[in-house]
């Protein structure tokens, strides 16, 4: 379980987040929500270690891990999915996936053919290097690298930003495959649609700060929300 307490980012004299408090449960899917410049980046960053926190507290199953390196946040069962993916472009498929065994650390690392029943589509091309997959199977790749941790609870940063609408869908039947087997799911995204065929609650952003949290049926049918964040 992922615990986080009053976390404070920042920039220089820039707060890119005031305070985000949430908790994220086995089997559980949170989206945190807001436009461009709301802090969902800067939040799901500071959580997994790869920058720093101003204040506040990150805990996954009570072990505070606030300020350790993302190695050893990802040890401890976090795995973040990053915007733009992040990954070697000159390491094949099956190399990236290889590589990211270490993060399991003493949980042991998911078989790869886990990953690939999940993703046919990479095995396919376990020998092809990342650099050469289309943007689809690059994402698939990154959630794949993730899993491979077998962690208790994976950050997904806006894993449709650039895809096409087919590809999307097949992503939102996997990240719900993903939160059904118990891993817990923090999604940030722009997109309320999406959201919501994931999460089942949300927290919205809004320069830094939570402006609304509630269940993903009660966002979407409130103008006021929509019209304030997501014009
Ligand atoms: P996006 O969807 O565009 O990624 P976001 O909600 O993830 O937006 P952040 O990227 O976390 O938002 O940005 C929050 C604030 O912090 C913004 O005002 C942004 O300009 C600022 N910011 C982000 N990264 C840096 C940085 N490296 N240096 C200075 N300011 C930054």
């Amino acid at each position: 379980m992922l615990e986080v307490k009053d976390l404070v980012v920042t920039y220089g004299a820039v707060v890119a987040v005031h305070g985000l408090s949430l908790t994220v449960k086995a089997g559980q899917s949170i989206a945190l929500l807001g436009a461009n410049g709301a802090g969902k980046t800067s939040s799901v960053e500071a959580i997994a270690g790869l920058i720093r926190t101003r204040s506040g507290r990150v805990s996954i199953d009570g072990r505070d891990v606030t300020g350790h390196p993302a190695s050893t946040v990802v040890r401890r069962g976090l795995a973040l999915v990053p915007q733009w993916r992040e990954l070697f472009r000159n390491f094949s498929v099956e190399e990236t996936l290889i590589a990211a065994r270490t993060g399991a650390a003493g949980r042991g690392a998911l078989p790869l053919e886990q990953i690939y029943a999940l993703f046919p589509v990479l095995a396919e091309r376990r020998r092809q290097i990342a650099g050469s997959l289309s943007g689809g199977e690059q994402q698939m790749l990154a959630i794949g690298r993730a899993l491979v941790t077998n962690p208790r609870v994976i950050l997904l940063d806006e894993p449709s930003a650039g895809l096409a609408v087919g590809v999307v869908r097949s992503l939102v039947g996997i990240v719900r495959t993903i939160r059904d087997s118990g891993v817990g799911v923090l999604l940030v995204e722009q997109n309320l649609e999406i959201a919501q065929a994931v999460a089942e609650d949300c927290i919205v952003l809004s320069t830094g700060r939570e402006v609304w949290r509630g269940p993903m049926r009660e966002a979407m049918a409130l103008d006021a929300i929509r019209d304030a964040y997501f014009a």
